[in-house]
């Protein structure tokens, strides 16, 4: 039955996700219930849960002609390809469970190299990146590192954005590729934070050469979030030892960062010129398209049917973080089946207030706003107070009390006074102004657009 099994899947399954996924798997057993599987590692089994469940149990009702539970077996535990470990733990069906248990019984380094293995995200791949022109050359230089960790001029590969971005996925994605190119590849992915605690952690018990010698084994290191090593001299130095012997050995170090290196303050000289011995790329927020192409995908992913104004509406209104465009998304699915109530643009508007709503707290003073605007429409200071009816000048006008609610969160009163207009309906008009014209015209939204990006790099 397995193989009539693996060829029904063929007809759903793109060939080379097929060869990817459903090929290393074997059958164990099977019982009136349960299907048993076994799969090459902990990460195989849960991405083909996550991705192709669906699927996978269409296939078993045609092929055994019933639902069966799916239960996988890990077959060559991580340790294998990591360390000489070669329990094999039991055929739980839940693998945290038996992540925990065999954990009691491994020694300290396997159980770290083990842990840091897992903590890579399923979901975070190349196939579900989206790619656009704001993050074309950081994906582009990721895909050539996870093709040939080592053997590019790409080594150490740095990449930095603003938060929510899509680094960690970025970075997460080069392990999983080269680990399904190379099985035996030893990947290890740590935040810089992580390797912090587990480097006091070491001191403390006097481990400091089982510490070392786990990061030696790398064949990829992927290092995430590095600013967080700003000002710890002590971890500094043991990750610059680190870095050193796996850099001179050829092996490939991969590095996340919320700002450059330039910018990294309380950060060793000697170490940011390391970093900026290989490649330096940046992803930058997603402009209107990349955000719709980004929100479809994860409608697809999720398997729910949004109509396309409430992808777009919430393209045009949540701008600067892919993590929050997806929290808008997971929001609206959740209101709509929790009240039962068709996914529509009101239902977006309200959720969005309330994700905008949470910023108000960010401190972006109507000073800096008013000088990205009047930069961007090349109007003075003077024009804008004033009461001229230039067009630009009234534009930038109402642009300016747009993204000052927006953004600030300041009341319409506030808003008018600073910019010198008593009336507080003003501000309302040109508020539902600017906001309409951001939702009719694509071009105009990417003019509010850039001014908000500006706004963003000087409040820093
Ligand atoms: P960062 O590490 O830069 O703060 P993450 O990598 O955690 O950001 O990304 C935040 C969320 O946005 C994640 O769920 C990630 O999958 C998603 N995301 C970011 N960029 C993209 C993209 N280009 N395509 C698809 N999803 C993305
Ligand atoms: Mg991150």
């Amino acid at each position: 039955k397995w193989d009539a099994l693996l060829e029904d899947l063929q007809k759903y399954i793109p060939t080379h996700s097929y060869t990817s996924w459903f090929l290393p798997l074997q059958p164990v057993s099977a019982n009136e219930q349960v299907l048993r599987i076994s799969a090459p590692n902990r990460f195989h089994s849960e991405y083909v849960e996550m991705h192709y469940r669906d699927v996978l149990k269409k296939c078993i009702k045609t092929v055994f002609g019933k639902d069966l539970l799916v239960q996988f077996t890990i077959a060559e535990n991580l340790q294998q390809d990591i360390s000489s470990e070669k329990s094999t733990p039991g055929p739980s069906p839940r693998p945290t469970v038996t992540e925990r248990s065999d954990r009691e019984n491994l020694p300290p380094q396997e159980y770290y190299v083990e842990d840091r293995y897992s903590q890579l995200n399923g979901r975070y791949t190349f196939e579900t990146f989206v790619e656009g022109p704001h993050n074309q050359f950081a994906k582009v230089a990721s895909r050539a590192v996870a093709e040939a960790p080592g053997n590019t001029a790409f080594n150490p590969l740095l990449i930095y954005g603003g938060t929510g971005l899509g680094k960690t996925h970025l970075l997460q994605a080069i392990g999983h590729y080269a680990r399904t190119r190379n099985p035996n590849r030893r990947v290890i992915y740590v935040s810089s934070e992580k390797f912090m605690v587990d480097f006091i952690t070491a001191i403390r018990n006097n481990r400091l050469n089982e510490f070392g010698n786990i990061y030696r084994k790398a064949d990829l290191l992927l290092v995430d979030d590095i600013q967080f090593l700003e000002s710890r001299e002590g971890t500094q130095e043991q990750f610059f030892h680190t870095f050193n012997d796996l850099y001179q050995r050829g092996k490939q170090i991969v590095i996340t960062s919320d700002r450059t290196p330039k910018e990294l303050k309380g950060v060793e000289e000697r170490l940011i010129s390391r970093f900026l011995s290989g490649l330096t790329v940046d992803i930058q927020p997603p402009d209107f398209e990349s955000r719709i192409a980004i929100l479809q995908k994860k409608a697809d992913m999720d398997q729910v049917a949004i109509p396309p104004e409430v992808i777009e509406f919430v393209a045009q209104n949540i701008t600067t973080n892919v993590r929050e465009l997806e929290g808008a998304m997971t929001r609206i699915f959740a209101y709509s089946s929790l009240a039962h109530t068709d996914v529509t643009i009101n239902l977006a508007k309200k959720v969005i207030k309330d994700i905008l709503g949470v910023r108000k707290t960010r401190h972006i003073s109507i000073d800096i706003i008013q000088s990205a605007v009047s930069d961007y429409y090349k109007v003075t200071e003077n024009e804008l107070m004033g009461k001229g009816r230039k067009r630009e000048v009234a534009l930038a006008r109402q642009v300016i009390m747009f993204l000052s609610r927006e953004i600030s969160g300041m009341s319409l009163k506030t808003i008018g006074l600073r910019l010198g207009r008593r009336d507080h309906t003003t501000v309302m008009h040109a508020c539902n102004v600017i906001g309409k014209k951001i939702r009719e015209n694509k071009e105009f939204a990417r003019e509010i657009d850039a001014i908000r990006h500006q706004i963003d790099l000087t409040a820093g």
